[in-house]
């Protein structure tokens, strides 16, 4: 794909596209001091609406056992965007948890999957 620059978050095995400017944004993962713990997940970017977030889409499935097969099930996530990270609609990104930033905001958005 031709992007050399990218992190490997540890033992999950996810590639991310690592930013390629620096910024002076503090709830930055990168380049800020935002500290980031818990889960790590990999959704589509649904909505970049909001100022300095996005609504992320995450799909998972459940068993049925009434029609004995699995489901597809989704729920949307709002996620902060740090201004080094360029993400647009559609892609497929992957967010980590971080300490609760706003009302409905407790994650931070690492930046465009590498497949
Ligand atoms: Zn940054």
């Amino acid at each position: 794909m031709g992007e050399a620059r990218s992190i490997m978050i540890s033992s999950l095995g996810i590639k991310v596209v690592q930013p390629s400017s620096s910024c002076s944004d503090p709830y930055c993962p990168y380049h800020g001091h935002l500290k980031v713990r818990g889960k790590v997940i990999v959704g589509r970017v649904d909505s970049l609406k909001m100022k300095k977030a996005a609504v992320i889409e995450v799909e998972y499935s459940a068993y049925n056992s009434k029609f004995t097969r699995f489901e597809r099930r989704s729920n949307t996530i709002h996620v902060r965007v740090p201004s080094c990270v360029a993400v647009n609609v559609g892609d497929l990104v992957a967010i980590a948890e971080c300490r609760p930033l706003g009302k409905n905001i407790s994650h931070i958005m690492l930046g465009r999957v590498i497949v």
